[in-house]
């Protein structure tokens, strides 16, 4: 396929991308945001071809989404709102046209759907692999983020959906499963996550979260960094950590070890956070009590009351 060039590219993302009143996007050195009263949120994720996804596995409007959706995520962790994102893009020539701008597609998709536009970014050639990097900007009211560090001893440990669907679909794309309707719904809730920027922001406006964050790696590691930033210990119950029917299913059916991809696996999502129990009632979504912070180190898991020992990790890059 005939590129359009960079220029042409940048136009076609232009098109894609309404730019919010009083704001000035795309075109200029830099982009131009109105004077903000909040405190401001930025953060920034890298996408590289061959660690975060395979182009043959995944369709370019997948990757445009889930580099959208991790940095979404970002802000949702902290109870923030999302205001807007910038792409820097590194296209080798085979991918300068058809999948760039189909990644655009999927970038575009997720951007239409939470409200958060593109203002702006760089764009490179490569020469072999494409490597993607999402900067994202969001706001909380002045001294309101939700940090890891501020878990308190009694606090409950909740998450806000099922956990390792995400690890079940990974499963069942590197095992060629066929896709019946429940490996369909795991491999869409890892392909395309669904950051929880409504529940980030209700449970930062509860006043009630001590600490937060967003499962990426997976509870067993993500925990981790919430206990030794807030200095506490925790205690979970295993046959608390919620899994989806789906999964559940797909497990029984093809022989997984459900309980260690719901534990283990990342990439759900979800956000993690410690609260006094009674938040439970008083939020106008569901949340999953999967255990308590204690004053000790470290996570014990338990399984019907009982200590168990558990040595799943989550996943590191290096
Ligand atoms: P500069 O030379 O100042 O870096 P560029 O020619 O790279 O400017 O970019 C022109 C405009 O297009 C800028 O407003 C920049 O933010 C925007 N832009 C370039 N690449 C991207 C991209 N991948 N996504 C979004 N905006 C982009
Ligand atoms: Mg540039």
């Amino acid at each position: 396929m005939k590129t359009r060039g960079e220029f042409g590219f940048i136009d076609f993302i232009k098109e894609h991308f309404p730019v919010p009143d009083n704001f000035e996007g795309i075109g200029d050195d830099c982009a131009i945001l109105p004077p903000q009263q909040e405190e401001m949120l930025f953060s920034t994720d890298l996408l590289m071809e061959g660690v975060h996804f395979l182009r043959n596995e995944s369709s370019p409007e997948d990757v445009g989404w889930k580099a959208a959706a991790v940095n979404l995520s970002d802000i949702a962790a902290m109870g923030g709102e999302a205001i807007a994102t910038f792409l820097s893009i590194a296209l080798p020539k085979d991918a300068q046209g058809e999948w760039a701008e189909r990644f655009i597609e999927g970038y575009a998709q997720i951007s239409k759907l939470y409200g958060v536009p593109l203002l702006g970014g760089d764009t490179t050639s490569s020469l072999r692999d494409i490597a993607a990097n999402v900067g994202v900007m969001g706001k909380c009211p002045k001294g309101t983020s939700i940090k890891r560090s501020g878990a308190a001893e009694g606090d409950t440990i909740f998450v806000t959906g099922p956990l390792g669907d995400s690890a079940g679909g990974l499963q069942a794309i590197l095992d060629g499963e066929e896709r019946d309707q429940d490996i369909k719904v795991l491999i869409q809730r890892h392909k395309r996550p669904s950051p929880r920027m409504k529940e980030g922001k209700q449970l930062r406006e509860s006043g009630m979260v001590n600490s937060m964050m967003d499962i990426s790696d997976g509870i067993a590691s993500d925990l981790e960094h919430i206990l030794e930033l807030s200095g506490k210990g925790a205690t979970v119950e295993l046959e608390r950590i919620p899994v989806s029917d789906e999964l559940r299913r797909a497990g029984e059916k093809y022989g997984w070890n459900v309980p260690a991809m719901a534990v283990g696996g990342g990439e759900d999502f979800e956000l993690l956070f410690t609260a006094p129990a009674e938040i439970a009632e008083k939020l106008g979504f569901k949340v999953y009590p999967i255990g308590k912070i204690t004053g000790g180190k470290g996570i014990t898991w338990t399984k019907e009351g009982k200590e168990v020992e558990w040595e799943i990790k989550g996943f590191k890059h290096f």
